[in-house]
């Protein structure tokens, strides 16, 4: 088909396509554990629902403003301003209906042909897509088992070059759980301004850390000005199908940014923003048993995978996902992970489907019940124990 080129170099989610597979499976009568997509099995919780709800009922069912509504925006700037120690006004955020949108409308108001964009490889692979689509090049910054998945500070400083455009960050990260230490955040921000660059700060998984506390580049001395904040309502409060994320940045460059969303979305769906006051302004409870389920769950998972001969995995810090090393099988993770889904009933992720550095790898999400984990468990081992 005569299609453009831009749309061809677009690449896709592992998750989704895993998804769909196995729900086929599932109807197909096998029995199935849903352990590939990133977002928490809890539901959204009760005072968002019913202020949705509150919403429909009072017609907030009309347009709002391209970069959202105003009182929403408010309350996500105090609220960064709260979580990540910097002074954030209302026209520096741009609300969208997901941090996907924003990361997209980042990279096309930043990136064009012969620009350069350095991305976590592994990574959400939605960052390599978009930078290819931007018509940028996309320049992998590996990230390491070794290094706790971070980078290596040499190989960062070596990628930087005067045409870097934009650097991707991403911590707590998807797929590895891996957090950036603030040594390193200072190594980037002194190159974002040595090399004047803009960093892109998903910030996503910020209130799932499990040991200390999430730390942004933003609130480095001279980084606010370059700095792009990526948060959203998906995983802190389980609404990943409201569709609600936003942008906290340089004013001039969130209003360029909202060029995209007026071109393609209009704006965010408005009884989903007043949801979303709610979700940032009311009880912050049910969030915070989240947190507490996923670290009890992480203990389960990562012990019983270490305890499958061949496999390692560390502990992430963040998150909710694992990223064993099945090396030792001598077979591509791909293939590891289609043999997980139509043989043992397990949908997981192919390390490669982060990247090209995911490679010998396997992603497991724990946004599931511990009884699943812990048939999950027994059902890898048996697989696992075939292919040796
Ligand atoms: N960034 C990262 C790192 C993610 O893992 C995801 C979701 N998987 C997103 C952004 C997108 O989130 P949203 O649902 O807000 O579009």
């Amino acid at each position: 088909m005569n299609v453009t080129k831009r749309v061809q170099r677009a690449g896709g989610e592992g998750a989704f396509l895993v998804m769909a597979k196995a729900q086929e499976l599932e109807r197909q009568g096998k029995s199935m554990i849903y352990m590939q997509i990133g977002e928490p099995d809890f539901n959204t919780p009760e005072n968002i629902k019913q202020a949705g709800i509150r919403a429909i009922e009072q017609n907030y069912s009309h347009y709002s403003p391209t970069m959202g509504r105003m009182d929403f925006r408010k309350a996500i700037a105090e609220y960064i301003s709260r979580t990540r120690g910097l002074p954030v006004t209302a026209e520096e955020v741009l609300v969208s209906p997901g941090a996907k949108d924003v990361i997209y409308s980042a990279c096309m108001t930043l990136l064009e042909d012969g620009d350069e964009a350095i991305y976590p490889n592994p990574s959400y692979p939605i960052y390599e897509s978009i930078i290819n689509i931007s018509g940028a090049k996309a320049v992998p910054l590996p990230i390491i088992e070794e290094k706790d998945f971070s980078f290596d500070r040499d190989t960062f400083v070596k990628l930087v070059s005067p045409r870097t455009k934009l650097v991707v960050i991403n911590s707590p990260a998807n797929p590895t759980g891996g957090i950036i230490a603030r040594e390193d955040l200072e190594l980037v921000a002194e190159m974002a301004k040595k090399y004047d660059f803009y960093v892109l700060s998903d910030e996503i998984y910020s209130r799932l850390v499990f040991e200390g506390e999430h730390f942004s580049i933003a609130s480095l001395p001279g980084m606010k000005e370059r700095t792009i904040i990526v948060d959203g309502m998906s995983k802190t409060y389980a609404m990943t199908g409201w569709r609600l994320g936003y942008a906290a940045g340089p004013r001039e460059l969130i209003e360029w940014m909202s060029k995209i969303i007026a071109n393609t979305a209009s704006c965010t769906a408005t009884f989903t923003q007043i949801a979303g006051i709610e979700a940032l302004t009311g009880p912050q409870d049910d969030e915070e048993t989240m947190r507490q389920e996923f670290l009890a769950r992480r203990e389960i998972i990562v012990e019983g995978l270490n305890a499958i001969p061949g496999v390692t995995c560390r502990k992430p810090h963040g998150a909710f996902y694992v990223f064993p090393n099945v090396k030792s099988f001598g077979r591509s993770s791909q293939e590891i992970a289609d043999e997980l889904l139509n043989n043992a009933g397990v949908a997981c992720l192919a390390g490669s489907s982060f990247g090209s550095f995911g490679e010998g790898y396997l992603r497991f999400s724990y946004a599931t019940s511990r009884e699943n984990i812990a048939l999950a468990l027994g059902r890898i081992r048996t697989a696992l124990t075939e292919l040796k």
